[in-house]
């Protein structure tokens, strides 16, 4: 076992992760422990942009974004987040661009935007250009800036080591512990403060945009030592997947004026969302997908069943695919053989982003309960985390400045907090616990294999808790989750090597995958009406008497206990909502 001791530790390299790693170090001896290369990290994959009310190429005002924000998420957003989203996105995206992030241009020089789904004027009435972009490689863009400025800071990094446990005392946290892929050996990292910015869970469904490494490992592990996860039940299926594969083809391609089409080549979406059309929001267009296929205006696949639809381009001409979308040119040549200038896009929708995860306030607090009461030294910010700002539906493009709002806030918070925190908690426990845990999994007796019970939780994920949801097929998910959880206890790896034992690793993360899962399946069960993307057939009416309130589940062994906390809902009254 080795120890370190750290003042900061912050697992995960994404752009939340980077970016409070940044703010951090700028008063303490900060670490970041990654299980990837840092700029694999899966925000790399963000293809489309980042919004923030600049205004640059036509009027545009925060308040604005943060109503379509708050609309966008169906009512359950905290509204003073969003407000604190909106307003400080304009300085944000400043910051990126002062160290270096290359956006696309005006004819002026100005940072250029474009539209994406949800985003509108004065409250509704129109499409606004709100997303700022570098080409389709945004994230990419993001990642190598704040990189580079973090290993400028002298930011210690442990990259390729996975973090199986937290150290918490009570509510005081005292560091993690992590196994280094490289050598299989258990390291603990002491620090008074430790933030969580694991990323996304896309990997407890069959079809999705997400990366492999999505596991969902953050949630999970918090999850195991009694904090509660935030609205679970709240999961985004992107309309627009590569058929069959669920890799993304980004809303951008919308955004530059492509159009969904059904097998009879009709715009459906008309009949959907008669103002924004082909942007409305995600959960509302992946639905309208989904019911034109039920209702037989799918497109006929290889498989002889009517279950994909048309992605339009053809009309946006080679010049702009070219300069403004040329991964997503390149992704479909390669992968579906398709010349988006030449010929439609076939897509169907694919499981994208957890609006739920480790409850937050404003600066990365862990939060414990409905009453507001924090953790000690806890942080927790980006996908992982649930600040509450998107509520039951993220708008295109608030992900990735959620990354860089609350990353800082929360970077700025840690340094804040490290000058008079008290000492870690002690983290014999825990590491112990860990190195049981993997002497069990390496025992070498004989077990269930891990792959198959994978493949169970993704498929009845997407099938019984995917985009229409209803109680009789949750109930059933339920059941399903708690069996497979009690069939992974008898897992084992087959490959006991030590070094990049990638067998072990993928066992370890299917236990974070199956308690979220099942987490999930509660949480969804639980919510007897339909807000955003939880989409019930038993109960299709939003109700906001019953149901404005976010859901706190707790994993307690097989079972999940669950609670409630309120909505601020401060600056608007809720509305239903039409586009
Ligand atoms: C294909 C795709 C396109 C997208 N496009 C956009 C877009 O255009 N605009 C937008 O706003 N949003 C977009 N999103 C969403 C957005 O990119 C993500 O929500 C966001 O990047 C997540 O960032 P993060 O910092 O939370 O985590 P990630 O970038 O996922 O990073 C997670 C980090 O945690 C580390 N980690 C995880 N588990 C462990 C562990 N156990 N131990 C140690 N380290 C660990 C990983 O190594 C990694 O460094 C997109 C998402 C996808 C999948």
């Amino acid at each position: 076992m080795v120890n370190h001791e750290f003042e900061a530790v912050i697992v995960g390299a994404g752009g939340s992760g980077l970016y409070a790693a940044l703010e951090a170090s700028k008063g303490a001896r900060t670490a970041v422990v990654s299980k990837l290369y840092p700029i694999r990290s899966h925000t790399g994959a963000a293809q489309g942009g980042i919004s923030a009310a600049l205004g640059n190429v036509e009027e545009d005002k925060p308040e604005w974004h943060a109503f379509d924000t708050v609309k966008g998420g169906d009512y359950l957003v905290d509204q003073n987040v969003a407000m604190i989203l909106a307003e400080e996105a304009v300085q944000a995206v400043y910051d990126l661009e002062n160290r270096g992030l290359p956006f696309n241009r005006t004819p002026e020089g100005r940072i250029d935007q474009r539209r994406f789904g949800g985003h509108t004027r004065n409250f509704g009435e129109a499409p606004v250009r709100r997303a700022c972009y570098a080409a389709d490689r945004t994230g990419h863009m993001i990642l190598q800036t704040l990189y580079q400025q973090c290993i400028k800071n002298e930011v210690s990094f442990f990259d390729e080591f996975q973090v199986v446990d937290v150290i918490l005392e009570g509510r005081r946290c005292g560091g993690v512990v992590a196994v280094e892929l490289a050598t299989g050996e258990i390291h603990v990292l002491r620090a008074k403060a430790v933030l969580f910015a694991t990323g996304g869970f896309g990997r407890i469904f069959k079809v999705t945009s997400n990366a492999y490494a999505n596991t969902g490992d953050g949630p999970a592990v918090l999850a195991r030592r009694g904090v509660p996860l935030e609205d679970m039940e709240f999961f985004q299926f992107h309309p627009t997947g590569i058929y069959r594969l669920g890799i993304l083809i980004s809303e951008a391609v919308r955004g530059e004026g492509g159009i969904l089409r059904n097998n009879e080549d009709e715009r459906f979406m008309e009949r959907y969302a008669p103002t924004l059309l082909d942007l409305a929001p995600r959960d509302m267009v992946a639905r309208a997908m989904l019911t034109e296929i039920r209702e037989g205006k799918g497109i006929r696949g290889d498989r002889k069943i009517d279950d994909y639809l048309h992605l339009d381009a053809t009309h946006l001409g080679r010049e702009t695919l070219k300069t403004k979308l040329p991964d997503i040119t390149s992704f479909v040549q390669t992968y579906l053989g398709v010349d988006p200038a030449e010929a439609p896009i076939p897509v169907q929708p694919t499981a994208h982003y957890a609006m739920g995860g480790i409850p937050t306030d404003t600066h990365g607090r862990v939060v414990a309960d409905g009453q507001g009461t924090l953790y000690e030294g806890l942080y927790a910010v980006g996908e992982c985390a649930c600040v509450s700002v998107h509520g039951a539906n993220r708008l295109g493009t608030n992900s990735l400045l959620d990354l860089v709002v609350f990353g800082r806030r929360a970077g700025i918070h840690i340094a804040e907090y490290l000058k008079n925190a008290p000492e870690p908690a002690d983290g014999a426990e825990a590491a112990e616990a860990a190195q049981r845990w993997i002497e069990t999994l390496t025992d070498g007796k004989k077990g269930p294999h891990g792959g198959y019970i994978r493949e169970e939780m993704q498929e009845m994920m997407m099938s019984d808790v995917g985009i229409y949801r209803n109680g009789e097929a949750m109930q059933r998910a339920v059941e399903t989750m708690k069996s497979l959880r009690q069939r992974y206890a008898e897992v084992r790896v087959q490959d006991t090597a030590k070094q990049f034992n990638t067998d072990l690793l993928e066992l370890i993360e299917l236990r974070n995958l199956l308690d979220l899962a099942l987490i999930t399946a509660v949480s969804a069960e639980n919510r007897k009406e339909s807000r955003g993307a939880h989409a019930r057939e038993d109960y299709p009416d939003r109700d906001d008497e019953g149901w404005l309130k976010h859901t706190l589940a707790w994993l307690e062994g097989d079972e999940v206990r669950l609670d409630y906390k309120p909505v601020d809902t401060s600056v608007w009254e809720p509305k239903p909502r039409t586009y």
